[in-house]
């Protein structure tokens, strides 16, 4: 894939199922809000991913500021509800990507990148060229262009998609974003179609494949049985990270459903679902066991501590 076809795409952008059609290099934003430039919050080693990514030494998380879903109850609000963050160039880009390795980092995994993938995808090429050669981790929302995502064929190796959304009055309601279910699943079908079902580990962290993400809410069982349903028709094989820890946002602490944390017994109905549905790579976590903060403090949701 030639990285200008890419670039062409913010001229008219269609990066993600919004398709909102307008000229990001001249200034026009969209549902995201986003120029057609990079805006980063932070970048850092995580300790808190599913630990084939994590490993040792830590994910190279890379934050990105926006997103183009806009959940009401967003873990990470914080820095996806909004648009503030450090412009970067493409090589300043390259070179944090860069860093990451240098500083025994695992993979380099942009976070939300849909909106900006373009530009992201350049730097990579960069870093590279100079010398990058941890694997590239896809963290995004599920809410992708599928036509999109045939584009980054032979540039990602490991895709970790949400998917969030298995009933569209859900995704409606709570993300406003109409077709979600069958643009997550056609997305994730042809993440399937390029890195295989499964996860490669070498040397004990991840190197290829894909982990699809769902986080269980309260009392919106309903929605995670059919995402799971959903993803069964591609593959069983897939690894499923089932997360358990969401938590009321000030946006939905008065929310009758949203309210309100995840109980046990809700989340192991859950993994009792995915199970009997015939998935066995499932990465799970205790209920109410860390708390979130903004800057991922060190208890690790999934059991490693920090
Ligand atoms: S990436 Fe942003 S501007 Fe482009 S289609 Fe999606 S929401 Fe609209």
């Amino acid at each position: 894939m030639l990285i200008q076809e890419l670039l062409d795409i913010y001229t008219a952008c269609t990066l993600c199922p919004r398709a909102c059609g307008v000229d990001r290099t001249k200034g026009e934003t969209g549902y995201c809000r986003l120029p057609a430039d990079i805006v980063m919050d932070c970048a850092l080693a995580h300790h808190g991913e599913e630990p084939p990514l994590s490993g040792t030494c830590g994910a190279g998380t890379i934050f990105l500021s926006s997103c183009n879903l806009g959940c009401v109850f967003c873990q990470n609000y914080q820095i996806s509800h909004g648009t503030r963050g450090r412009s970067l160039s493409v090589l300043q880009l390259a070179r944090v990507m860069l860093d990451l390795q240098k500083t025994g980092c695992h993979n380099i995994e942009p976070v939300t990148p849909t909106p900006q993938m373009p530009l992201i995808m350049e730097a990579l090429c960069m870093a590279r060229a100079q010398g990058l050669t941890v694997p590239l981790v896809y963290n995004c929302g599920g809410y992708e262009n599928p036509d999109v995502v045939r584009m980054l064929d032979g540039m990602v190796d490991i895709y970790l998609p949400d998917f969030k959304y298995g009933l569209e009055e859900d995704a409606v309601l709570f993300a406003d974003a109409p077709g979600y279910p069958r643009f997550a699943l056609e997305s994730i079908r042809e993440m399937v179609h390029q890195v295989g079902d499964d996860l490669k580990i070498e040397n004990g962290v991840a190197s290829g494949g894909i982990i699809v993400r769902h986080l269980v809410m309260p009392g919106r069982l309903d929605n995670s049985r059919e995402v799971l349903r959903m993803l069964k028709d591609i593959s069983t094989n897939i690894p499923v990270s089932l997360m358990s820890q969401y938590t009321p946002t000030p946006k939905v602490k008065s929310h009758p459903q949203l309210g309100r944390r995840l109980t046990s017994a809700e989340y192991q109905s859950m993994v009792d679902f995915a199970l009997d549905l015939g998935f066995e790579n499932l990465f799970i976590q205790e209920v109410n066991t860390f708390e979130l903060t903004p800057d991922f403090g060190s208890d690790d949701p999934f059991g490693n501590k920090t």
